[in-house]
């Protein structure tokens, strides 16, 4: 493949990437990806492409950290500059880029300031200090040079063979965060079990929904698929009825288990007892049940104890899904959340979401590998090898949906070992603090109320009712959040728990400090004047 030469495009900036359009560090290099390639076509000065060149990476990946460390400066610096949540209009980058792809090469230097101009508007700022929505996805100069050491080796590691250190360091890396969990010994990988880092939460409930099925249908039959039933509360995570309708089950099979304020949304165990009662007596069969610790709408806590105790009895697979709160269980205070895991087959948080390991890092551990391996091995000719027999090594492909894996446990480790864990607890402790900060305020306005109770760093709060008009109070929650919003000075998001309209405030992103919390507050408390006089202002 041939390309034109471009020449030498100037790309000595100043050396702030953001906002003011020039979107270069100091490099004196050739904005060029082609760099200084050789030349193959002398009169028309094309080049040949060469897609790894050592000298052009080191220049133009100095030339792009600069851009990144520069962004995450500017976020701090010139906030005004970074709406938190976008505020463009869908369809709003048709317009603003060619409607084909170029034949010849661009710069880098005009490619970043496309990334400036066009894309940056684009962005909601998940990394901005003033970024309380959902929940985070937390970064970190660890996390982010793991992603670029990974991405920089760009190995493979489907079976043992094909990168024996990605595979063996992933074991190891899972240990270390499994005993710093305190979770019990057989999901180690010295016992029956094991971990494995699969991309999201959503593709750890699908693979352990598999394994449960198959291990249920192993003993029950194939043709029972249709008597399978899976529990869990109407607090779980959308992966999962996903995950069980990939998984063959039958959607009206799906039990979805009430809760309420009663149990502060936590699923109540008898519940679970009573369906799976119901559902023994109509001949189906209970397989499988999905507990949650740290509720997207709310940090709910599933009481694992009892509810371990119930799957236990009946020999359904119990899966934890921790991925936002399973992160806080490495501090001791928060342990206790998770008492009970001794009786569940499965246990996932998102290291993504709240131990700074940058998208996408998703720990799964098992109790008994080989229930996930038996549903999901593949054995083809082309991947055979003398040592990928059962046993010897871990094949991670037998773990996860797809083959081709990422070298994941590297930025994990990294994250581990820069930071140490004491960091890590005192880092989350510190979220927990300016959380506990936020719902102090919100208790002492009394236009607003704090409607759940925290554990973490999630506040549930709303403007409250006027003349208990509870239809007209969700509206107002709702135009207050789209007012606070739309300033772009923070973002926050909302869920629904008992049909009332509640605001969330998350914290999480890895440069929130007090001030920034304080500086939230005080512009949801300015937009709730508007709310809040009754019709008469
Ligand atoms: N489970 C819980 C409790 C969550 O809060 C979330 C996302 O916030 C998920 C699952 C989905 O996570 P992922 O995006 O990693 O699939």
């Amino acid at each position: 493949m041939h390309y034109r030469d471009f020449g030498n495009v100037n790309c000595n900036g100043n050396g702030n990437g953001i906002g003011n359009g020039i979107g270069f560090g100091n490099s004196n290099g050739n904005g060029d990806v082609n760099g200084s390639n050789e030349k193959v076509n002398g009169a028309n000065e094309t080049i040949k492409m060469k897609p790894m060149d050592s000298e052009l990476l080191r220049e133009q990946g100095h030339i792009m950290v600069d851009f990144i460390a520069d962004y995450y400066k500017n976020l701090q610096d010139s906030p005004q500059d970074f709406p938190v949540l976008s505020q463009v209009q869908p369809g709003y980058l048709r317009d603003m880029l060619p409607h084909s792809a170029p034949d010849q090469p661009d710069s880098l230097k005009k490619l970043l300031d496309d990334v400036t101009k066009k894309i940056m508007p684009g962005l909601t700022h998940w990394q901005s200090p003033s970024y309380f929505a959902y929940y985070a996805s937390s970064t970190s100069v660890a996390g982010f040079l793991g992603e670029m050491l990974s991405a920089g080796l760009s190995v493979v590691g489907f079976t043992w063979q094909t990168s024996p250190a990605a595979t063996e360091l992933e074991i190891i890396v899972l240990d270390w965060l499994a005993q710093l969990l305190q979770l019990p010994d057989h999901f180690l990988s010295t016992g029956n079990g094991g971990g494995v880092i699969q991309g999201t939460a959503c593709e750890a409930v699908l693979v352990v929904v598999l394994a449960a099925r198959d291990r249920i249908l192993k003993q029950v039959g194939k043709t029972s698929l249709p008597r399978l039933v899976v529990y869990a509360s109407d607090q779980t995570h959308s992966s999962f009825r996903k995950a069980c309708l990939i998984g063959g089950i039958h959607e009206e099979n799906i039990r979805v288990l009430k809760t309420d304020s009663s149990t502060n949304y936590g699923l109540p165990p008898e519940s679970l007892e009573e369906a799976i009662s119901h559902d023994l007596a109509k001949g189906f069969i209970p397989s499988f049940v999905c507990a949650t610790v740290g509720t997207t709408s709310s940090a709910a806590v599933d009481p694992l104890v009892p509810l371990g105790k119930i799957a236990k009895k009946n020999g359904i697979w119990m899966h934890v899904d921790a991925a936002y709160a399973g992160n806080a269980c490495i501090c001791p205070e928060y342990r206790k959340y998770i008492d009970g895991v001794e009786n569940a087959d499965s246990f996932n948080m998102n290291a993504h979401k709240w131990l700074f390991a940058n998208q996408t890092c998703s720990p799964l551990w098992v109790k008994d590998r080989y229930a996930l391996i038996d549903a999901l091995k593949t054995n083809p000719e082309y991947l055979d090898y003398k040592v990928s027999k059962r046993d010897e090594v871990v094949n991670y492909k037998d773990w996860q949906i797809s083959l081709s894996r990422r070298f994941r446990s590297l930025k994990l480790w990294m994250v581990l070992r820069l930071y140490g864990s004491e960091n890590l607890r005192n880092f989350i402790r510190e979220h927990v603090d300016l959380a506990k900060q936020f719902e102090a305020y919100v208790s002492q306005d009394p236009r607003f109320e704090v409607v759940t109770s925290r554990y973490f760093s999630l506040v549930c709060f709303r403007l409250v009712p006027l003349d208990a008009d509870e239809d007209k109070c969700n509206q107002r929650n709702r135009e207050l959040l789209a007012a606070v919003n739309s300033t772009g000075k923070i973002f926050i998001s909302h869920t629904a728990l008992s049909g009332k309209f509640i605001l969330r405030f998350a914290v999480g992103a890895p440069l929130t400090e007090e001030k920034h919390v304080t500086e939230a507050w005080q512009i949801i408390q300015k937009h709730a004047s508007k709310f809040t006089c009754n019709g008469n202002c």
